[in-house]
């Protein structure tokens, strides 16, 4: 009977369990591996950072840092002699980017040979509100690349890179979204964001709360809105891809261009502006079936201004977050997704063992058996032989290693395949080359 456990994981947490951990290594072995093969290594970092690193590049007016962040009011730098700031605090990292443009200024990143090619996986944290799909705790695979020229072709490859692995991993119903927001300010961003807030204005009574604030400051967020009752308004608004500068235009199609010539298929959507501000020019996003109304399961895009406004040198640069705990539930709920066992080490052999004798003997053979790369149970106390077949077969395992006083005397062993129960008679020095053969 299951108990009731006295705690709890805290909601918007989870505990991923095998066998579906299995599915979560292959999905990141698979992503290891597509991205080496695109020059990116990996970067590791802090889980936490001062606040203002996300504020100032996350922007102020996004859901993320107005109202997500898990912040903690301690000094991150308190053990420093300087205590003319007060009240600074640490933040549980919302994202990776932030981070990932920090450590690359830190780090002297600029004397490398550009462009740089960062990955990181691991966890982010937001508090909103737990659905299917959206955690506070969640996963992230993130892509960065930072420096090199300013060419459309290194947005078209990290975006091929990207599909590539989607398609390795068999994730199905893909669609990928592209469009450009433009330079940021002082550039053509400026005029089209001024230009929708005054259409906007005039429809004001027509908004809830939220683009009614936006209007003042953020407009491109309205672009973002889900809310029912607005969509005819926002349907109406003018195309930011109709407002870009000559540069930008270029750009733009030169991307397309790119991804055309990469054979990525993609739709544009004039009204992908992305939750963050600091995307400039190629904004994508990528839904996946099976996810209901939290779909997306990658964005990402370039951000060109961001390493500058973090104190670094102006720097080019793109990327993209998957977001993996979607993903891994697109994988699972697809009619023809991969097993979620997979990668997963099935037991192959239980050992079967009864008496003392036979005891040492059985530690010894679970100990080669393991080395030679075999999946062994070995059972720590002696339970009858039927017990043991029954326990071998509640595992799932595929063979049953039956070790008696008798077997031991001999130096045969019995080797039961519990699928069908025939049972084959092994010297011990042939049992590993037999279960290669077999397994
Ligand atoms: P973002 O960093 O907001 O651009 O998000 C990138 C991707 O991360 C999204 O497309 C989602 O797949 C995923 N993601 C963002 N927030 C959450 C969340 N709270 N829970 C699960 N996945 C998320």
């Amino acid at each position: 009977m299951a108990t009731k456990s006295k705690f709890q994981a805290i909601k918007g947490t989870r505990d991923l369990l095998p066998p579906e951990t299995a599915l979560w290594n292959h999905v990141e072995q698979t992503a290891r591996e597509v991205f080496a093969t695109y020059g990116f290594g990996e970067i590791r970092l802090p889980i936490f950072e001062p606040t203002e690193l996300f504020a100032r590049s996350i922007g102020t007016d996004t859901d993320v840092v107005s109202k997500e962040m898990y912040t903690f009011a301690t000094g991150y730098d308190s053990d420093s002699v300087d205590e003319s700031v007060p009240g600074r605090t640490v933040t549980l990292r919302p994202e990776a980017t932030a981070s990932i443009c920090r450590a690359y200024i830190e780090n002297n990143m600029q004397q490398l040979p550009h462009p740089v090619k960062l990955y990181c996986i691991g966890p982010m944290f937001r508090r909103e509100r737990p659905q299917k799909g959206r955690y506070r705790q969640f996963y992230q695979i993130d892509a960065e690349i930072l420096g090199g020229p300013d060419a459309p072709a290194i947005d078209a490859e990290v975006v091929e890179m990207l599909m590539t692995f989607f398609d390795k991993v068999g994730l199905q119903g893909t669609t990928l979204y592209i469009n450009s927001v433009g330079h940021s300010a002082p550039n053509c961003r400026r005029g089209y964001v001024e230009l929708l807030r005054a259409e906007l204005q005039k429809v004001r009574d027509k908004l809830g709360p939220d683009s009614q604030r936006r209007i003042e400051t953020n407009p491109l967020r309205v672009l973002d809105s889900k809310v029912e009752s607005e969509q005819p308004y926002i349907e109406k608004l003018p195309h930011i891809a109709d407002h870009l500068c000559e540069d930008c235009a270029a750009n733009y199609a030169a991307v397309k261009r790119e991804l055309e010539l990469r054979g990525v298929i993609y739709e544009e959507n004039w009204r992908l502006v992305r939750g963050l501000d600091y995307y400039t020019r190629t904004t994508f996003e990528i839904t996946a079936a099976g996810l209901g109304s939290q779909n997306a399961v990658c964005g990402g895009g370039r951000y060109d201004g961001l390493i500058e406004l973090l104190g670094g040198p102006p720097t080019k640069a793109t990327g993209f977050a998957i977001g993996e705990d979607r993903l891994i539930l697109s994988l699972q709920e697809s009619a023809n997704s991969q097993s979620p066992t997979i990668g997963y080490q099935s037991l192959s052999v239980y050992i079967a063992w009864m008496g003392d004798k036979a005891y040492a003997t059985a530690v010894r053979a679970a100990k080669d058996l393991r080395n030679a790369g075999f999946s062994v149970e070995l059972p720590p106390v002696a339970q009858k032989f039927g017990k043991a077949l029954g326990q071998a077969d509640k595992l799932g395992a595929k063979y049953a290693l039956i070790l008696g006083e008798d077997e031991v005397a001999e130096g045969t062993w019995t080797l039961k395949t519990l699928a069908d129960g025939t049972q084959t008679k092994l010297p011990e020095p042939a049992l590993i080359e037999h279960l290669r053969k077999q397994l």
